[in-house]
This record gives C-alpha cells, structure tokens and sequence, in this order.
C-alpha cells in the first residue's frame, strides 16, 4: 500500500540535450520514483491548476520528479500553485551551454526534431533566454559529466532538501523596501548578507580593483547615454576620470583591455543604436504584495522607433558558468521594466541585458501576462533565498567579498586577503 510522502517534488529544469529525461528515468528505475513529464500534460490538455493537481496527488503517494524545460509562460503559475496546495517543490537547472547541448542534441540516434519544425540552435536560444528569468533551488552544470554522476548528486540535494528547514532565527524578515543589491548578495553568499545587512558589520577589507573598474564603467555609461551626441574621446576620458581615486592604482594592461572593451561598445552600440535615451539611472519599485517592494535603479530606459520601451542593465561581462549559484539574468532588467510597465501603463515593454566583454544582449518582451510570471519568479526567488537561510558559499566569489580576512568560511587566497 501507498504511504503519504512528505518529499518536496523534484523539478528538473534544463535546454533540451541537458539530461532531464535520462536523470529522471535513471532515478525513478533505480528507487521507484513517480516520474512525470510536462509534454504528457500537455497532451492531455489539462490547465495549469489540473496539472499541480496531477503533481500533488501523485506526490502525496510517491515522490515524484517533474520533468520540465521551465521554459514556458505558465512554469512559475504550476509552482505557485502547487505552493498554494502545501506542495513543496525543489527546483534544479542543469546547465549546459548552447554548444554542449547541440553536440549531445546530434548525436541522437533516432534523429529527433524539435516538434515546432524550428531547428534545435533556435529552440535551444530560445529556451536559453526563457531560463534567464528562472530562479533555481540548484545549479548542477553538467557540460562533461557522466548522467550517472549528475543523477547521484541530485539525488543527494533532494534529499537533503527533504529533510533541511531553516530555524526561525536564520529567515531574514523583508522590510517595506527591499532593495535587488541585497538580495544579489543574499543569494551569492547568505554570511557575507548577514555580515552586511544583519550585523552591520563595517568592510573589512578593500574592493576588489574588478569591482572599482566596473563602478567606473557605470559612471561613465550614465554620462554618455545622458546626451546622443558624445564622442568616444570624451567616453574614455570621462571613465579615466571616473577611475582615477585616491589610493588605487589600476595595471596598466588592464586599463589597456578595458579601454578597448568601451571604444567597441561605443562603435557597436552607442554610435549605431536607433533607440533614444528617456532616462538613465533611473529608480524603480515593484510593489511585491501590500507590505513590501523591491527597489533599484536601473541602467537605461529607452525608446525605439515603433515606440517600444526598453529597460537595460549592463554588466561588465557573462558570469563564468562554474560560478555557482547564478543568478537568473534577466530577472533584474524583467522586475525593472514591469514597474515601468505599471508606471508609464504601458502594454508590453522589453527588458534585456546586455554583457560588454561579450558584446551580447538577452531580451525578452513582456506584456502584462508575462509581466505576472516574472513577479512569481520575483517571489519565489525571495522565498528560495528565505528557505536557504544566511549558510556561508565560499568560493571564487570570496576573493570578492568585503569581509573575507574575517570570515571562518573564506576561501579566498593569501593575496586577497593581505
Ligand atoms: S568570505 Fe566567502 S564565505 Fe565568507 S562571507 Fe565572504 S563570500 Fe561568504
């Protein structure tokens, strides 16, 4: 007989050629557990409550994975539902890039196709873009490892998911007016968080020269975008002056490097750009529930020449795929453009970022049912970010941090911390 289950349900998100299919069969073959898969769902035509229904009932008897791209519109609708049925769900993303998913795509034997008669490269940009604005319990990169190792690890997560809930005293209460720099630090490393916003605790150590040199870069993004008509001299001198503080001494080579980076900007994006610039740096604050907002600024607001709005956030570069736990992309640009959306009552309205090391943009339209996906995924990140509580994630990131000569848990090398 059947005995109540009390497991969150595992949901396996990832491109296709991630691995979701062979983890999930591997795993319910190996422990019996119920494996179910969005395309059947869809088949059967079933809505989005029937669906977390399905999920639920199943759950209550076996765990259960749900196998999902995470993808479409409705995904953050299933797990807010199945939420409101005291559902517990444990989100892992498995990572592959756009290249590593195409090889393993090809070497399929029975020569799948993508049912929308697309190509994989465009399914595969598509989904990659969609993925952007969803946050995860887990990262697992899986680009060079055996499924069956992926398998034993998600495993070892989801059971430790099953069991782990944080003390009362570990969940930071949200004030009125959360702000997205906090919560960026939140889900990077829950110590340095509490260091910051809980303890109050003064930097200990200096910034790193990589954060002062993207502070510049900000700086001097806001100035040019300020006027259409700035010349690229004017750019560069406008980013030394920004860069020129007392006590920090920039190498020159990498000065060199990031002049290049800002004069190819300039070129690619600045000079030939056919939006207009409304606003720079300008505030933003989406309502969350009745007791509490998340605020920011945000980059630049624009307009295009069909009269679309645009809201952009520029990042120095990409962050390296090893470097866990990502943050999903696009959720700070989408959160930005709903509350211009609100704002300015507009229909639809882009929201995209744009990496300058790269020189490459993800962008997404939103209209207003979209609008409330991405404030689902809002909240579900805060709640995922609550449920983790303030455990240190040492890592790359340490060598970063403010307070990594007092941190028990840093790993950061002797040169970062002298
Ligand atoms: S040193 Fe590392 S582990 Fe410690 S607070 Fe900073 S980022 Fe977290």
């Amino acid at each position: 007989m059947a005995s109540a289950n009390s497991s969150p349900v595992l949901v396996l998100t990832g491109v296709p050629g991630a691995g979701k299919s062979t983890i999930a069969a591997h795993l319910s073959s190996l422990f019996g557990y119920s494996w179910l898969n969005i395309d059947y769902f869809r088949e059967l035509k079933l809505s989005t409550d029937q669906i977390a229904e399905r999920i639920r009932l199943e759950n209550q008897k076996n765990p259960v994975i749900f196998e999902c791209t995470g993808a479409s519109y409705d995904f953050e609708r299933i797990l807010q539902r199945l939420k409101s049925l005291n559902c517990a769900t444990f989100v892992v993303a498995l990572r592959i890039s756009r290249e590593g998913a195409i090889k393993r795509l090809s070497q399929r034997t029975n020569n799948h196709q993508p049912k929308s008669g697309e190509t994989w490269a465009e399914v595969l940009d598509w989904t990659l873009m969609r993925l952007s604005l969803v946050p995860a319990d887990l990262d697992i990169p899986v680009e060079g490892e055996l499924l069956e190792t992926t398998a034993k690890r998600v495993n070892r997560y989801w059971e430790e998911a099953g069991l782990s809930s944080p003390s009362k005293n570990q969940i930071f209460e949200l004030t009125q007016a959360t702000s997205f720099t906090q919560l960026r630090k939140w889900h990077i490393c829950g110590r340095e968080f509490k260091f910051k916003y809980i303890e109050n605790t003064l930097p200990t150590d200096e910034l790193p020269l990589a954060v002062i040199i993207g502070t510049s870069i900000h700086q001097s993004l806001s100035w040019l975008f300020a006027d259409e008509a700035r010349s690229c001299s004017a750019f560069l001198d406008k980013f030394e002056r920004c860069i020129d503080q007392p006590g920090i001494t920039v190498d020159k080579s990498e000065l060199l490097k990031t002049r290049e980076m800002l004069e190819k900007f300039f070129d690619l994006e600045y000079r030939h750009s056919k939006t207009k610039t409304l606003r720079v740096d300008g505030a933003a604050e989406l309502y969350l529930g009745d007791s509490f907002s998340l605020k920011g600024r945000y980059d630049r607001l624009s307009i295009n020449p069909s009269g679309e709005l645009e809201i952009t956030e520029y990042k120095l570069r990409k962050p390296k795929s090893n470097l866990l736990p990502s943050i999903p992309s696009l959720i700070q640009p989408a959160a930005y453009a709903v509350s211009v959306m609100k704002e300015q009552s507009v229909e639809r309205i882009f929201a995209s970022i744009y990496f300058m090391e790269q020189q490459e943009k993800i962008r997404v339209l939103l209209d207003r049912d979209r609008a409330h996906s991405v404030l689902l995924a809002v909240l579900r990140w805060i709640q995922l970010l609550q449920s983790r509580g303030f455990r240190a994630q040492p890592g790359p990131n340490c060598s970063r941090c403010a307070y990594r000569s007092i941190c028990e848990f840093s790993v950061a090398s002797r040169s970062d911390t002298s």
